[in-house]
């Protein structure tokens, strides 16, 4: 899966800016390393790379840290990188604190915590979605925070860093994940293009950004659909994006025109579960009002009507523009994407 191929390996792939810089920084020559690192920010957005990233720094056999290179990477070659990459490392433990509220695995990690590494210089404890974890396991885990022996990192990810208790998070350094820019996923998709050895236009890699919700792994994935099932013109792609979600905005809009509100909760729920994005879908309700607009006015010429909405007042149609154009701009901060879009649902009247 390209998603999984050509995710960041090293700290110079990371394709946001400023992310990229402060873990240089932190990972400068003879800078000190953190013992607990907190990845903040909505899925999808590249904390797993970036936890693995910092592993193999910490345990690369080739950049260790007499390197004489001002700022480390992990060389991607040596066995303890190629071991974290492949999900073997032995000192790099991975819990999934939503799939186990992690009061047996953090008691474990407490009692095991102590003993020197296995196979590199650091052990890694990657714990995913660390709110879910129980009160229980918070004391434990920060009994170990409070005092980790040298060769000990945490890295600690999240999607709702404010359920954190504040004794967690400030022990940890934080490293703020923000949805990716359109302009950052082009570049993403560009380097699986070159990896693939296709050929394929801004424009195209510019749409499926698009749709993509700000998320570099649904990007790929649809990235990978459309080179398997079209010839990567701007048309069959715009086809396939168009296709692949099942529900069509039109019903969306009449839905939230005629105030049926829970038909359009559901349809929302519908339509992010299938993976839409609601940059794009704001986007298509927008042209739509806009045409609906413009044609009431008779300013346009082909017909923008929409069947069963002639009457809708020109003043409802400004109000909900306006809503959607706010829950545009705050889409892009949205820990989850689809939020802002319910807001106008259920704020429309
Ligand atoms: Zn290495």
């Amino acid at each position: 899966m390209y998603y999984l191929k050509y995710r960041p390996k090293k700290i110079a792939e990371i394709d946001n800016d400023e992310r990229r810089k402060l873990l240089a920084s932190v990972f400068a020559k003879n800078a000190d390393v953190p013992h607990a690192f907190l990845l903040v920010g909505p899925k999808g957005t590249g904390k797993t790379s970036t936890a693995r990233i910092i592993a193999k720094i910490l345990n690369c056999q080739k950049n260790a840290f007499a390197d004489e290179k001002k700022e480390l990477e992990p060389c991607n070659r040596c066995e303890s990188c190629l071991a974290v990459n492949a999900n073997r490392f032995l000192d790099v433990y991975e819990l999934d604190a939503a799939s186990n509220r992690g009061i047996d695995d953090v008691r474990a990690l407490r009692d095991q915590v102590g003993y020197a590494p296995i196979q590199g210089r650091y052990k890694v404890y990657i714990i995913d979605e660390v709110h879910m974890l129980t009160r229980e396991a918070f004391n434990a885990l920060l009994k170990t925070l409070e005092e980790p022996p040298d060769f000990v990192v945490f890295i600690l990810a999240t999607t709702e860093p404010q359920k954190l208790p504040e004794t967690i998070t400030s022990r940890c350094l934080t490293v703020k994940f923000a949805k990716a820019k359109d302009e950052e996923i082009v570049i993403s998709l560009k380097r699986i293009a070159k990896g693939e050895g296709l050929s394929v236009g801004t424009d195209v890699l510019a749409i499926i950004a698009g749709r993509s919700g700000g998320s570099f792994r649904d990007a790929a994935k649809l990235f990978e659909l459309a080179v398997q099932t079209t010839d990567l013109s701007v048309e069959a792609v715009t086809t396939l994006l168009k296709n692949n979600v099942q529900e069509d905005p039109e019903e969306l809009l009449r839905l939230i025109l005629s105030k049926e509100t829970d038909k359009a909760v559901a349809w929302l729920h519908a339509y992010a579960e299938a993976g839409g994005g609601s940059a794009f879908l704001i986007e298509e309700l927008l042209s739509l009002l806009h045409d609906l607009l413009l044609s009431q006015k008779g300013a346009l010429e082909k017909n923008g009507e929409l069947p069963g909405l002639e009457k809708v007042r020109a003043a409802d149609i400004g109000r909900l523009m306006k809503l959607l154009l706010e829950a545009y701009r705050e889409s892009r901060f949205s820990p989850i994407d689809i939020l802002p879009m319910l807001i106008v649902v259920v704020t429309y009247e």
